[in-house]
């Protein structure tokens, strides 16, 4: 925990006239936030955002342009390059009014103690863990799939788990392995192990099911958006003439992929087709005003994109409202 160490100046008032004093110094320690969690209103559906915890990324994770440029960028936005780019985790549920649904679920206890937090702050909004009926993965890295399970056990039992065919494909393939170079093995092999543990007890109930393009599920259209893994995956859900869009990770920084668009990052399987996939999907929500709901941009993560010249964007997150 971090604490701020500050030099009391105490007011002691005498019979005749006012002095300060020194004393000893004293420790602040930073308070905790309230829960984290942020109820946002999309037509008939009620939107509830989940912070999961918030992660430091280096900068060097950014690829396609210069390292100049990323800082520049950085430093024009204000974001902190010591510590890392503040990168927050959310996962989204969702309340359509017939069914409750969870998109996304957090990285659990897979990436260590500051991030995890998707239950706790799901209980905090009102709702418990067994209602929800069904669960959208977008894709199967370790911070979107481990917060379904904890020990071998399902946190949400009465949910059914979706995922794209592409996806499950990908990393359930005894044979993907030998197809990827060298390196590039024990950090997939590592990532299987962790999707694994997640799935076993919904596999075990049946409750682990794939779909592909053209699918809807629960009122949600599924809108292939590969590049980041292969069969990455957004959903689409309308009400009353709104759309809002769980975009999933075909972004990560709401500055540096904003002011160019063009930039990977180095946790893109395909980084060239990455870049494709967001050029397209982002000159379309531009376009069409569409609300979007994103896992790593900064909590809640809903907002609205914006373009001046089709080329940059920039995030608009909706405003707190009380
Ligand atoms: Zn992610």
């Amino acid at each position: 925990m971090k604490t701020l160490k500050l030099l009391f100046l105490t007011l002691t008032l005498g019979t005749t006239s006012l002095s300060t004093q020194a004393t000893e110094p004293t420790t602040i320690t930073a308070p905790k936030q309230v829960s984290g969690f942020y109820q946002h209103q999309v037509g008939d559906l009620q939107i509830t955002a989940l912070l999961d915890g918030t992660n430091f990324m280096s900068p060097s994770l950014f690829k396609g342009i210069p390292q100049q440029q990323v800082h520049e960028i950085l430093k024009k936005y204000y974001a902190d390059q010591e510590k890392g780019i503040q990168t927050s985790v959310n996962a989204f549920l969702v309340n359509t009014g017939t069914s409750l649904v969870l998109v996304d679920s957090g990285a659990a206890s897979c990436f260590g103690s500051h991030l995890g937090s998707v239950l706790t702050n799901l209980k905090a909004s009102g709702y418990q863990p067994e209602q929800v009926d069904t669960i959208l993965l977008t894709h199967l890295h370790p911070d979107h799939v481990c917060g379904i399970s904890k020990d071998g056990k399902a946190n949400f039992p009465n949910a059914t788990v979706y995922v794209s065919s592409d996806e499950a494909g990908y990393w359930l393939d005894p044979k993907q392995a030998a197809k990827l170079p060298k390196e590039k093995q024990a950090g997939y092999e590592g990532t299987v192990k962790h999707i694994k543990q997640a799935i076993a007890p919904y596999q075990d109930k049946q409750r682990f099911k794939t779909y592909k393009l053209g699918d809807d599920i629960q009122g949600f259209k599924v809108i292939n958006t590969a590049g980041h893994t292969p069969g990455h995956f957004s959903y689409e859900l309308k009400s009353k003439g709104e759309n809002v869009v769980f975009i999933g990770d075909i972004v990560h920084s709401h500055t540096v992929q904003f002011d160019k668009p063009e930039t990977a990052i180095e946790y893109d399987i395909d980084p060239k087709k990455a870049v494709q996939t967001r050029l397209k999907q982002f000159a379309n929500f531009a376009k069409n005003g569409k609300t979007i709901a994103a896992p790593h941009l900064p909590f809640p993560g809903i907002g609205h994109i914006y373009s001046q010249d089709g080329k940059s964007y920039q995030w608009m997150p909706i405003h707190f409202k009380d």
